[in-house]
């Protein structure tokens, strides 16, 4: 799907696009820079055409967000709009979700989950108390910020009733396993006490590192809501057992509600204070440093500014004020990038100081570092496998009455096989891997404030480790040039192979899908999808083949630096200390690990490219989408000094990512 150049020139005019952080149902999420500020800042790219039906829920989610400016909450900061492009630049939060946390710990203490606890029930009150409901509260939409502190995100689902919060909703939506027993059973529900039942499964996941109610079969875990038995775990304290009763009724009526929570003697334990929820950045507030800055940037009055900040249009206006102020509530100076280029059209001299198009670089790789790459969005936008009508459906909710129309049959159709689809897949990406280039990445070094190097991220941190020469061998395994490899049986071919088959079947799948009357989130219970694949057993019917698919983008690289900015190479694995997000092996030796790895993966069913240490990973559902991405990386760790896997979930549900995982690592035996 070519893009026009001018698509994105809004974009790229005022940010530096980096990696895919990660993806939704709806959207890819990638790490970026304001120009002006030099701030980091996430940016959601979706597609229209893909959005389909559901964007109205990305306006929700859009709107909500305009009106909500919470220390807990993610912040809007700009909105751009293209005839086939949305993009929502976000707060950043360096930390990840609040579920691979959960997971890397395994479970939390009932002082740290306190402390998360703490904050969700402050963002939820301030929530309520601007008439939404959220609807889709789960550990996977509470992100952490570089304070460790959480940030709300995903309003697509949310509800503003006009009556008021106590008017009662209907559309049922949010992930099975969080959802309340009243919205299960179809009725008319008050959102903020089917909320309060969300945030009481949130509450035993942080407490337990699982799931309250589950199951891979939609219909028990629904039976296993409605009767609304759990079992609560040893080591449980009696308050904290007492609460996730209170939260987790069955009659609505009867269940705690956030005012209830605010003071709790389990929330208030070791604190003696209520849960502060007011704002601490309430809307429309206007900061008189920020304004001055701004004012002197665009060589205006500072009324004038002050008039232009005060429209909240969600522009670049918007965006350069909102991260100034952050800025300022952190300790760093008020300063915006002073840059004398020229303005090709005529904008304010706030936007002239962004024409820097000329000093960036340019990449095509999906995750190299990149700034400003109009035709690299174009790319991937083309090759992405982020939702399109399939992958939004799937995951829906059948209701108990459609439960057998939902069961499809994954045999192929209109006279292709799965497996020639997936035979034209590895083609495709065949074509499109043999035309790897050098990986290179900007040089890391201590610049001046706005000349910085690319920001790091969890996912970026391994840029370190990129483009490692050593070329570790492994059976049925082809090394390219750049020391990536893949599992993949590679023909030869062209890189253009249509993707008609993946839409038909997604036109196709949507047909049925349109017999479910419940709407729950994309992507967020991938156990629906799985549903529709499974047995009267119960047991998964798993393609037997492993497909060696690289995606266009994360493989391809073609990245035009300027000659001072390329970064050594360097061989060996990354040394880093240990993080949340690291498991610690017993092992030594990086290349006995890396290969034990390997060689699990096609077990697994796990397709994967490999660049230096690092395993990208993705698992495929039956209609050629990508239903997990996730990423393993060798590394080294200081003290203790052994071998360490860094994890990273970029797409796909937390909770099958969780076990996946678990059984790739503990069948690596390493
Ligand atoms: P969707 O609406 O398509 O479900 P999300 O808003 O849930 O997309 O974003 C998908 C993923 O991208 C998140 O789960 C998270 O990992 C990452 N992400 C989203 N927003 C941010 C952010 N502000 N900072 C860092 N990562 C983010």
């Amino acid at each position: 799907m070519p893009v026009e150049r001018t698509e994105h020139h809004e974009l790229f005019k005022y940010y530096e696009v980096y990696e895919t952080i990660g993806s939704g149902g709806f959207a890819k999420v990638k790490l970026g820079r304001h120009i002006l500020t030099g701030e980091n800042v996430a940016i959601k790219i979706m597609n229209k055409k893909d959005l389909g039906d559901d964007l109205p829920r990305v306006k929700v989610e859009i709107e909500a967000m305009k009106n909500l400016s919470h220390q807990h909450v993610c912040r809007l900061y700009q909105v751009i709009e293209t005839s086939t492009q949305i993009f929502m630049v976000l707060e950043y939060c360096p930390g990840g979700e609040l579920f691979d946390y959960i997971i890397a710990k395994d479970r939390l203490s009932e002082e740290e989950t306190r402390v998360f606890f703490r904050q969700i029930v402050s963002a939820m009150a301030y929530v309520h108390s601007q008439g939404y409901a959220h609807r889709d509260l789960k550990p996977e939409n509470l992100l952490i910020d570089e304070d460790h502190n959480l940030k709300l995100i995903d309003f697509g689902l949310c509800a503003k009733p006009k009556g008021g919060l106590g008017f009662e909703l209907k559309t049922c939506c949010g992930s099975p396993a969080y959802a309340a027993p009243e919205l299960i059973q179809g009725k008319a529900y008050i959102g903020s006490e089917a909320d309060v039942w969300s945030m009481g499964v949130l509450l035993f996941a942080l407490l337990c590192g699982y799931l309250p109610f589950d199951d891979d079969n939609c219909m028990v875990l629904y039976r296993k809501i409605t009767r609304g038995t759990y079992e609560n775990p040893r080591w449980l304290s009696p308050g904290s057992v007492l609460l996730l009763n209170q939260m987790m009724q069955m009659d609505p009526k009867r269940r705690l509600s956030v005012r209830h929570l605010l003071d709790h003697p389990w929330v208030m334990k070791d604190y003696n204070s209520p849960v502060a929820w007011h704002s601490r950045q309430p809307l429309g507030h206007i900061d008189e440093d920020c304004i001055t800055e701004m004012a002197v940037n665009m060589k205006r009055s500072r009324a004038s500014t002050t008039a232009l900040v005060k429209e909240w249009r969600y522009d670049q206006t918007t965006a350069t004020y909102l991260l100034l102020l952050s800025k300022k509530q952190r300790g760093k100076p008020v300063r915006l990038r002073l840059e004398p280029a020229v303005c090709e059209d005529s904008c304010s001299p706030l936007h002239q100081g962004l024409q820097t198009r000329e000093a960036l670089h340019f990449s095509e790789d999906e995750d190299a570092v990149i700034v400003g790459s109009l035709e690299f969005c174009s790319d991937y936008i083309d090759d992405c496998p982020w939702v399109s009508v399939a992958n939004n459906k799937d995951m829906r909710l059948a209701s108990p009455s459609v439960e057998k129309k939902c069961v499809y049959s994954p045999t192929p159709e209109r006279g292709r096989t799965t497996a020639q689809h997936r035979q034209e897949r590895r083609d495709r990406d065949h074509g499109q891997t043999s035309e790897n280039k050098e990986n290179i990445a900007v040089q890391e070094t201590d610049v001046e404030i706005f000349a910085l190097p690319p920001p790091r991220t969890p996912a970026s941190s391994k840029k370190n480790a990129r483009a490692n020469k050593k070329v570790l061998t492994t059976p049925n395994q082809n090394a390219n040039v750049n020391g990536t490899k893949t599992n993949a049986v590679t023909p030869k071919g062209g890189g253009s192979a249509s993707k008609e088959p993946d839409k038909k079947r997604a036109a196709e799948f949507k047909e049925l899908a349109n017999v479910e009357i419940l709407a729950f989130s994309p992507e967020r219970r991938s156990r629906s999808l799985d549903m529709a694949v499974t047995g009267d057993s119960g047991k998964k019917k798993r393609g037997g083949k492993v497909f060696g698919s690289l995606e266009r983008g994360l493989d391809k690289m073609i990245t035009m630096l300027t000659p001072g900015k390329k970064r050594a190479l360097r061989d060996g694995p990354r040394k880093i200390k240990v993080q949340y997000n690291v498991t610690l092996t017993s092992q030594t030796n990086p290349d006995q690990v890396l290969n034990q790895i390997l060689s699990i993966l096609p077990e697994k069913n796990v397709d994967f490219t490999q660049k230096g240490y690092t395993l990208k990973c993705r698992t495929w559902g039956d209609f050629g989408k990508v239903t997990m991405a996730f990423e393993l990386e060798v590394c080294l760790l200081q003290r203790p000094e052994v071998v360490g896997i860094r994890r990273q979930r970029l797409k796909g549900d937390a909770w099958v990512y969780k076990h996946l995982v678990e059984d790739i690592l503990s069948t690596s035996s390493i």
